[in-house]
Formats: structure tokens, sequence, C-alpha cells
């Protein structure tokens, strides 16, 4: 598979460079040159598949011929070690994919990067020096794959103020190679010192950098596979039974994770989105072939995806803050990405976009809970409300619905608890909080990033 820049179709990278350098020379973001269409054998039988081998079949073409069946093989066992359960929640379905190490959905591109990463540089010398800019889960879940990887030293920018107390810890209280920095302004500031920082001539010729959010090509394709699996069990009925952190309702009864029944019919996924990393794997794994027939992308109250789809001008603005933090992107920068394999009428058949306040997210985390006795996080909240907007306007298709839970409710206890009461916090997360934070506080500017590197 080769990759080419969204800007310039000449620059072409296999994947190792691709995934080592992140951005493209040109400023571009790499895009695979075809989206590969999974065998009919396996799309037919998504639903029965493991998890790993899902991963396998989703992620080969995309690492051939630089990662061997072999290798990969052990990536995907390393990388994911844990569920991605699909749960009913009252008529709908929730994608739970908080159950790595830090609660959040971005476990599985971050771990499966690092572990790449470790691969691809196995024979080098010169310490890799991964730059990444996070509004918060991102940041934790990058610490927690790299940390103690050898032969890499990671730096993680979050804005100041605007992560939680969790968030902070995860990002900021590991040490080892793991470093932070606190920048006065928002996520849009701190991403564009770190693109800043990757035409610094002279960072440049002293570090060997790399990026790790989601504007990297391994980051995103792992995160096709929960797709592809959830859908493939939607429309087999296989629905998990909820653990302890998702309490069923006990007026439920018997029966009531079975799911939908059987049906030809594809399924439909709620995103939560803020960079639109996540939806776009949902839409590679639409286009590989998955049974999927569409997407609502619900963001908070940054609304310039909404806004384009609704009416075809793109306009990025600054991000405004809510209580859907990891969302809170006015310049989504896999836009590019989605742009450059998707026209606009394109993209509109494949995404209803939806914008929803935090007083309506507030109201869904009150409601699921109410109806369901189900937790949800603020962001998956907006999923929620997003699907029920798009649901009172008549604007779902009919088949098995979705909502990613991006993050674990425990992760934003501070905007749940006050709604549901107290939410069970999983083992992973409790030990966090017991972590001190070691962070510099730097402005916004590209001398000071220089300075603190
Ligand atoms: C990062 C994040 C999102 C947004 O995902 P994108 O890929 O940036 O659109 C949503 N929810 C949570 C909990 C996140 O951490």
């Amino acid at each position: 598979m080769w990759y080419y820049s969204t800007r310039d179709r000449s620059i072409r990278a296999d994947f190792s460079f691709a995934a080592l350098t992140g951005l493209a020379p040109d400023g571009g973001l790499f895009i695979p040159e075809t989206i590969p269409p999974y065998p009919p054998a396996v799309c037919s039988s998504l639903g029965s598949m493991d998890f790993q081998d899902i991963a396998l079949e989703t992620i080969k073409p995309y690492v051939h011929p630089v990662i061997s069946g072999a290798a990969l093989e052990a990536l995907v066992q390393s990388a994911f070690t844990f569920p991605a359960p699909l749960v009913r929640v009252g008529d709908r379905l929730a994608l739970e994919l908080f159950h790595g190490p830090t609660a959040a959905f971005k476990d599985f591109g971050a771990r499966f990067m690092a572990r790449s990463f470790a691969y691809l540089r196995r024979n080098e010398n010169r310490p890799l020096h991964i730059l990444t800019a996070t509004s918060g889960d991102t940041g934790g879940a990058v610490a927690d794959g790299f940390f103690g990887v050898p032969g890499i030293e990671v730096t993680i920018l979050y804005p100041k103020g605007r992560v939680s107390p969790l968030q902070e810890r995860q990002i900021a209280g590991l040490g080892g190679n793991i470093s932070a920095l606190a920048v006065e302004g928002s996520f849009d500031d701190c991403q564009a010192l770190v693109k800043a920082a990757f035409t610094h001539r002279e960072l440049q010729k002293r570090r060997t950098l790399s990026s790790a959010n989601s504007i990297n090509i391994s980051r995103l394709i792992p995160q096709a596979v929960y797709y592809a699996a959830a859908a493939g069990r939607a429309l087999s009925g296989r629905v998990d039974p909820g653990g302890e952190a998702t309490p069923r309702s006990p007026a439920a009864g018997p029966g009531a994770n079975e799911g939908p029944s059987p049906s030809g019919k594809a399924a439909t996924f709620c995103v939560p989105s803020g960079n639109f990393g996540n939806l776009t794997a949902g839409l590679y794994a639409m286009e590989m072939g998955a049974p999927i027939q569409g997407f609502i992308a619900a963001t908070n109250r940054n609304r310039t995806v909404p806004d384009y789809l609704h009416t075809g001008n793109y306009h990025p603005r600054p991000s405004e803050a809510t209580i859907s933090n990891a969302m809170d992107v006015g310049a989504p920068s896999n836009f590019e990405r989605m742009a450059a394999h998707w026209s606009y009428e394109a993209l509109r058949r494949r995404v209803l976009g939806v914008s929803v306040t935090d007083e309506e997210t507030r109201r869904a985390v009150a409601a699921v809970y109410q109806d369901a006795a189900y937790y949800l996080d603020p962001h998956g909240a907006v999923g929620w409300h997003g699907a029920s907007r798009a649901e009172v306007e008549g604007r779902l298709q009919s088949g098995p619905l979705a909502i990613l839970a991006t993050a674990h409710p425990a992760k934003f206890a501070g905007v749940v608890e006050p709604i549901t009461g107290p939410v069970p916090v999983p083992p992973a997360l409790a030990s966090v909080m017991d972590r001190s934070v070691a962070v510099k506080t730097i402005p916004a500017a590209i001398t000071a990033l220089c300075e603190a590197l």
C-alpha cells in the first residue's frame, strides 16, 4: 500500500514513512491510495469472527508489505487486549470503546501506533521524539501507549486548565519517557504549535520528530476495526451483556440483551466527533465493505463540520470550550482527509451532521440514566442526543443504530455525577488519581516550545 499527501499526489510514502513522519512534507495528511475492500468471505462472517481476526483482516492491506502477516498478528495481539462490547441501551445499542487502560476509545489507535512504531524502529539507534497535541483524551492514551517503549521520547501539549484532573494525571503523571507541556491557549493553539514544530528547521536538526495525534495514519487505521466488528455483530444480533460499569435496568428482565433480530439491513453509527479521526476511520470501514449504511456525526457547539454538511461551505473557526472537552475542535484536522477521499455530495450521502449544546448533553445523560440505568459520559451523550435529533427529524434509516460510547463516564465524573449520583470507577482509573503531576507551563509560541524541547 502506498500513501500520498492530501495536498500533492506526487508525494508518495510507504506505511513506515507515513506513520513515522505523521505529517506529509508539504503539510498535508497521508491517505491511502486506495481503500482496500474486504474479501467477500470476511465481509459475510464479520458477525462471528474474533475481534483480533477482524483487526488482522482490516489492517493487513494497509501495512503490507512493511509489516509481515506474522509481525502484524503479534502487534494486534498485544495492542487489543481489551473488549469493545456492544450493549443494549433502551432500543439502541452502545458500542463501548472505553475498556482500555485510559478508558477512552483512543487506546485502540494509540496502542497500535506505539507498537507499530517500536516495530518500525527496531533497527534504529537514534531516539524518536513524538510531539502530540491533545484536547484531553489523546494525551492519556498516547502517554500510556508509549510509556516505557525503548528508543521513543514523548512530549504532550495540552490546553492549560481545559482538561479534567484525571486526564491531567494520565498525561503528566507517568514521567519516564513521557513529558507534558501545559500551553496557555486552546487546543487549536497546541495543534498549531505541533504543526509549526514539524516545519521548524532548527528543531528538525536536533530531533527526529514524529506526531501521534489523530493526523497519524497508524492511529486511524486500527479504529476502522471496531466499526466492522460492531456492524457484523449488530446485524447478527450478537449483543454483549453489560459489565459492572454499565448496569442494566432492573426492569429490563431476561432477553434484554439479545439485541435486534438479525436483519439484512446495514448498521448506522452515531459518532461523537471533534477532530474527526474516528469518523474517518468509520468511513474507511464502510468503504471496505463492512455492513454500514451511514453515520451521524454529532459535535458539541463546535459545529464546523455539521455546518459544512448543511451548507457546503467549510469555515474552520476557533474552538469553544464545552463539557465534552475532548471534542472542542473548531478546525478539525481530519476534514482534509475526508475531503480528499469524498466529494461534498458523497459525504452528504454518508454522513448526517448534528450539533448538540451542553444543556442537551446534560439532558441526555439524565434521560438515559433514568430510562435505562445506564451511565453515558458527556461525549457519548452528545452522540445520544444527536441520534435522537436525527430520529425526531425522520432522518434515521431503519436497521440497527449504535452510539459510540467514546469514554468511560467516570472520566468525566464532574459532569456526570451531579446528574446521576456516584459513577462506579473502573480499577484502571482509580489508580491514576494517586499519581502526582509533573508539568511545565508555556505560552502558545513556537519559541517557547523550542526552548522547552
Ligand atoms: C477524542 C475524543 C472524541 C473525538 O474523536 P475524534 O476522532 O477527534 O473526532 C470523542 N470522544 C472522546 C471521549 C474523545 O476522547
